[in-house]
C-alpha cells in the first residue's frame, strides 16, 4: 500500500502507486483543461503531486510543452534568479565491491587502476583544485569496508577542511558515499558536511536488483532508505537523483517526486538537491547495453517538470553533459554545476594517460573552470562561489523556510556577487576578469535594501584590498 509517510522503502515507493499513475499521465497525455488546471496550481510555485508532475511530463500538446517551459524558466528566476553555484567532484577512491553494471568501480574490472588517495594526495589534490578557484567539492568514493571505510573518509574531511593555501579554501564539503547506519551519518554530521549525496539510481526494484547483482548495494530497501537515516543521523541537508538510461524515465521521475514527497512529509524537508545525470561510456561499460537512453530533448523536458514539481530544491548537471545541453537545461531550472571537472582517482594534479582508465565516466564539458565561469556570464548568468548557508547554520528546515518564502535570495545575491569578486582578483584570467568587473558593477544596482547594497559594496571593495570570505 502505498503511504508516503512510511518508512519502509517499498510503502513510500510504491510500484502499484508508480503505475497507476504512469496509466492515468498516459490516458491525459491530451486532457488539455486537465493539463490547464495543473498549470495553474503549479503557477503558485509550491509544487505539484508526483500524479501531476507525470502528466506534464507526459503532455504531448505543443502549446502546453511550450508553457511548461515557460513556468520552468520563472520558477528558477523566482526562487534562484541569474546565479549558478560552482562546485568540483573529488574522487578519493575507486575501490569498491559493489556490482554495479553501469560503473567501471564494480568489483569484477579487473583491468581498471584502483587508486586510493593517501592524504598527502589530498593536499595536492585540493591544492590543484584551490588554485582553480574552488571553495565547494563533493567528495566521491566506492563503497569498500576494507578500502574505504568511514574513518578514511572522515580523515580526508578534515584534511580537505585544513588546507589553506594562497587565498584558497574549501568552505563546503559535500559527500556522495554509499549508503551507511546512522551511527555513520552522525559521524559525517559531526565533520561537518554540506550536502550527503545518494543516488538512487533507479526507484524500479526489479531493474534495481538486477543492475546491482552483488554486494551490499544490492539490498534496494537499505539504499532506499538511505536518507532517512542521514537524516536521523542529523544530516539537514540530502541530495537525490536518478541516473536516467537505465530504466524507464518515467518510473524514474515519479519515483524522484514522491522520494521528496516523503522526506517533506516525514522531516519536513524535502531534497536540498536533485541531480539529473544520464548514463555515459567508460571503461568496460557501454551506454547503448542500457535501452533507456533519453534523447535532449526529453532530458529537457525533465529538467523543466522536476523545477516545476519541486520549485525549491538545487538542480544540479555535472560535466557529463556538452556545453550545448548545459547551456538549454540551465534556464530550465538547473541551480549548480560541476566546471573543470576530473573524474579519475589524482586526476586534478596529473590528467591520467588514455591507457590508465581509473575515470568514473568520460566527461563531455571538458572546458577550464575560468572558460565555464566565463561563458557563464556571457550567458547573463553570475557564477557563484557561496557557500555561506552551512557556515552561517542555514540548513535543513531553517534554510527551506527561507528559501520558500523567497527571502533567500537576500542572501544568495550579493553573496554570489561578493564570491566572484574573489574568484576574479585571485584566479581568472584577463578577459574573465574584464567581464566579471562589469557584471558585478551592474548586478549591484539590483539590490534594493539600501543597507545590504552599502554593506555589499563595502565587501566588495575590501576584496579588492586583499581581504576574503565576507558573507551575508
Ligand atoms: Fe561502486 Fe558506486 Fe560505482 Fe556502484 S556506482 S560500482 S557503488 S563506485
Ligand atoms: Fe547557497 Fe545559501 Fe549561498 Fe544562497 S546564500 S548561494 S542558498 S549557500
Amino acid at each position: 500500500m502505498y503511504n508516503v509517510k512510511s518508512m519502509k522503502a517499498e510503502e513510500f515507493i510504491n510500484d502499484e502507486e508508480i503505475k497507476r499513475c504512469l496509466a492515468y499521465a498516459e490516458k491525459n497525455k491530451s486532457n488539455r483543461e486537465l493539463i490547464d488546471s495543473i498549470l495553474e496550481k503549479a503557477r503558485k510555485m509550491k509544487g505539484v503531486s508526483h500524479e501531476e508532475a507525470l502528466v506534464l511530463l507526459d503532455c504531448d500538446l505543443e502549446d502546453k510543452n511550450q508553457e511548461i517551459y515557460a513556468l520552468a524558466r520563472e520558477i528558477k528566476e523566482e526562487f534562484y534568479g541569474n546565479r549558478i553555484v560552482m562546485f568540483a567532484p573529488l574522487y578519493l577512491s575507486n575501490y569498491c565491491v559493489n556490482g554495479c553494471e553501469y560503473c567501471p568501480y564494480h568489483a569484477k574490472n579487473k583491468h581498471i587502476r584502483r587508486v586510493k588517495l593517501t592524504q598527502e594526495q589530498i593536499v595536492a589534490e585540493v591544492t590543484a583544485l584551490q588554485d582553480m578557484g574552488h571553495k565547494r567539492l563533493a567528495i566521491e568514493s566506492g563503497e569498500d569496508p576494507v578500502n574505504n571505510p568511514i574513518e578514511y573518509i572522515l580523515e580526508c574531511i578534515k584534511t580537505i577542511y585544513s588546507i589553506k593555501h594562497k587565498n584558497g579554501a574549501i568552505r563546503r564539503v559535500n559527500v556522495n558515499i554509499a549508503a551507511t547506519t546512522v551511527e555513520n551519518y552522525k559521524k559525517l554530521a559531526d565533520a561537518g558536511i554540506g550536502t550527503y549525496i545518494l543516488f538512487q539510481e533507479t526507484y524500479n526494484k526489479e531493474s534495481y536488483e538486477k543492475l546491482h547483482p552483488t554486494g551490499p548495494k544490492h539490498d534496494y530497501a537499505y539504499h532506499t532508505e538511505a536518507m532517512d537515516r542521514a537524516m536521523e543521523g542529523g544530516i539537514d541537508d540530502v541530495g537525490l537523483g536518478v541516473l536516467y538510461g537505465l530504466n524507464n524515465y518515467r518510473y524514474d521521475f515519479a519515483g524522484i517526486i514522491m522520494h521528496a514527497e516523503h522526506l517533506e512529509a516525514v522531516h519536513g524537508v524535502g531534497p536540498h538537491t536533485i541531480s539529473v545525470p544520464r548514463v555515459r561510456r567508460a571503461d568496460d561499460i557501454d551506454p547503448d547495453v542500457f535501452d533507456n537512453g533519453i534523447s535532449d530533448d526529453l532530458f529537457a523536458k525533465l529538467v523543466a517538470c522536476i523545477r516545476i514539481a519541486v520549485p525549491y530544491t538545487g538542480m544540479i548537471v555535472s560535466t557529463r553533459e556538452s556545453k550545448e545541453c548545459r547551456e538549454r537545461v540551465l534556464s530550465l531550472g538547473i541551480s549548480q554545476i560541476s566546471g573543470g571537472s576530473r573524474t579519475s582517482v589524482g586526476g586534478y594534479v596529473e590528467e591520467e594517460a588514455e591507457e590508465d582508465n581509473s575515470a568514473q565516466f568520460d566527461v563531455s564539458d571538458r572546458r577550464t573552470l575560468d572558460e565555464v565561469v566565463n561563458w557563464l556570464m556571457r550567458l547573463n548568468y553570475i557564477p557563484s562561489f557561496c557557500t555561506a548557508c552551512y557556515r552561517e547554520g542555514r540548513t535543513g528546515d531553517r534554510f527551506m523556510t527561507l528559501l520558500k518564502s523567497k527571502q533567500i535570495i537576500n542572501c544568495c545575491h550579493p553573496n554570489a556577487l561578493m564570491t566572484l569578486k574573489e574568484y576574479l582578483e585571485d584566479y581568472a584570467s584577463e578577459d574573465t576578469k574584464m567581464i566579471g568587473e562589469e557584471l558585478i558593477k551592474k548586478e549591484l544596482l539590483k539590490i534594493t535594501n539600501p543597507k545590504v547594497l552599502e554593506k555589499a559594496t563595502e565587501y566588495i571593495d575590501n576584496i579588492h584590498l586583499g581581504k576574503r570570505d565576507f558573507r551575508f
